[in-house]
């Protein structure tokens, strides 16, 4: 028996990196982080189904924590780019694919990997 499959493992890295962006965010309560853990479990089921998508999870896991962050809290992540304007929340590109970044749709830029976004967040310019 392996100890721990690549599945696994990918799933464990997602998580790890939605998590950090989540405490970025400070958003990182105990019912928050569930929401990762459901998502988790649903994607395990997922790329069980399609190993191939392993490297797909952590932006889809993202995206996952994003929606359910919607429907209870509202937009998560806050774009830390645009200094004025409505708030928006960052989209997760690409959608489906390996090395998922937080982009801002309205200024069409890389804000940070997902995993980084502490970065991002602490090179905000102070006014
Ligand atoms: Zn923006």
């Amino acid at each position: 028996m392996n100890p721990i499959s690549p599945l696994e493992q990918a799933l464990h890295a997602a998580r790890a990196l939605v998590l950090a962006d989540l405490v970025a965010g400070e958003v990182a309560q105990a019912d928050v982080v569930s929401l990762v853990e459901d998502s988790v479990t649903q994607r395990r089921w997922w790329v069980k189904q399609w190993p191939d998508g392993a490297s797909f999870v952590a932006g889809l896991i993202a995206q996952d924590v994003q929606d359910a962050l919607l429907e209870r809290y509202g937009r998560w992540p806050l774009c830390p780019v645009c200094g004025q304007g409505d708030p928006h929340a960052l989209d997760v590109e690409p959608e489906l694919g390996p090395d998922p970044h937080w982009v801002c749709s309205k200024a069409g830029v890389k804000v940070a990997a997902v995993g980084s976004l502490a970065d991002a967040m602490g090179g905000k310019p102070s006014s």
